[in-house]
């Protein structure tokens, strides 16, 4: 049978990833429903006319223009705008790939969860922000979270079935980013091009900075928590730089479980696009003599404070988790623009919980609530970019 499918952030990493898997399938295995992208307008029309999904959005309606010309006669149809997005993720495909960055994706993530399908989850951000009211919309709606995340994907199948709660641990791998054996300064100084440079896994610009500060595992471990339904007391993290374990559970009779592969997307998502059943990929297989051996360690608190940040964010509860959220992507916007230097990502996110979580009382009860507290996080985190600009920082000391 035909599986009808959305992705939501096809243009991106993940997003491309998934239709490079539906497009090598035999015809005929899926049917493209809806595909959504931010700006790249020229990018999400080729795929538009190469997979002919029934409807096409782009989140920023600046650039409709060239998505209308790009599709003129072709037939399909198209949007432009958040409510474009939104209508794309309602409409009825038997599973959806959510793949956009930020907590930009909460929403239209929200709209496919509620129709009661399977949704592949790459959207960490999403969990982070309000997993326990996404969650708990998917228990009412039936649909079923397939994790995306390796590692929560690799916890996933180990886990086969086994209620969480009756484990030892979980246990996160972490590949350490670009900077596992860098020096605080070296990491004071690292350029755009050094914190992306990911030596292993090849991601969007976002999730690479978030690998190089591992505010990445800092996010999964929260993500963990909310997908698995454990205390983060029962998730620990590991660096492991071959990236070829990606998840582990312990049970509580000490048998360890973990799933392995090549440190490729493609293989996750397969597991995701293809569940219950297996797909064939064309991921490079793993030549174990040739790997030799795998190498395992304990992450640095002092220079990863970011692995911290996010535990006592989501042990203080409420809207920390949002604040933690909506203060990173602030911060990483402006280190990628060349406001911040790569150690103030880390210390925005401090700044802006000390500061925001005084202005949040309570624990957040709707959607409306994560909003607004992610929208005046923002603005505090802002500020603090304000603050420790360089530029504005060298302009003073040069005054
Ligand atoms: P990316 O930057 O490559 O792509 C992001 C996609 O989201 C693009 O299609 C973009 O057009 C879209 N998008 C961005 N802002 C949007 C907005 N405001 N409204 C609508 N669409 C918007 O990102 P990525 O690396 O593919 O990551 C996507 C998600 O998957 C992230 O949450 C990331 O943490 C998670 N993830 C990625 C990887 C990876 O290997 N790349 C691995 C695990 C998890
Ligand atoms: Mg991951």
């Amino acid at each position: 049978m035909t599986r009808s499918i959305t992705v939501l952030g096809a243009t991106g990493s993940v997003g491309l990833a998934t239709l490079d898997l539906v497009g090598a399938a035999p015809e005929g295995t899926y049917a493209v429903t809806a595909l959504t992208a931010h700006s790249r307008a020229a990018e999400l029309a080729a795929l538009a006319l190469r997979f002919r999904p029934q409807f096409t959005a782009l989140a920023d309606s600046g650039q409709a223009a060239v998505l209308e010309a790009a599709l003129a006669g072709s037939g399909l149809n198209w949007g432009a705008g958040a409510d474009a997005v939104a209508e794309a993720a309602s409409m009825d495909a038997d599973w959806t790939m959510a793949a956009i960055v930020g907590a930009a994706g909460l929403a239209p993530t929200l709209a496919a969860v509620n129709r009661g399908k399977i949704v592949a989850l790459a959207n960490k951000e999403a969990l982070v922000c309000a997993g326990g009211l996404f969650m708990e919309c998917a228990r009412r709606s039936g649909a079923v979270i397939l994790p995306v995340d390796s590692e929560h994907n690799a916890i996933f199948q180990a886990l086969g079935g086994v209620d969480a709660s009756r484990l030892r641990r979980i246990i996160l791998t972490a590949s350490g980013g670009p900077f596992r054996t860098a020096s605080l300064e070296a990491m004071g100084r690292a350029s755009v091009h050094d914190a992306v440079a990911h030596p292993v896994w090849s991601m969007g610009a976002k999730i690479s900075v978030d690998s190089a500060t591992m505010m990445n595992k800092g996010l999964e471990v929260i993500e963990a928590c909310h997908l698995f339904a454990v205390p983060p007391s029962k998730v620990d993290v590991i660096v492991h730089p071959e990236s070829i374990v990606h998840g582990l559970v312990e049970h509580v009779d000490g048998g360890l479980l973990a799933q392995m592969g090549s440190p490729d997307m493609r293989t996750p998502i397969a597991h995701a696009l293809g569940w219950p059943d297996r797909i064939d990929t064309n991921v490079s297989r793993l030549d174990l003599p040739a790997l030799g051996q795998l190498t395992f360690e304990t992450p640095d608190p002092q220079r990863f404070p970011a692995l911290r940040l996010a535990r006592e964010a989501f042990e203080a509860g409420g809207a920390s988790p949002i604040i933690l959220n909506a203060a990173n992507e602030v911060a990483v916007e402006a280190f990628l623009n060349g406001h911040v230097g790569f150690l103030d990502i880390a210390a925005i996110v401090a700044d802006s919980l000390d500061q925001g979580e005084g202005a949040f009382k309570g624990p957040v009860k709707d959607f409306e609530a994560v909003y607004a507290a992610d929208a005046i996080a923002r603005t505090l985190a802002a500020e603090r970019v304000i603050v420790r600009n360089r530029h504005g920082a060298s302009m003073a000391r040069g005054a």
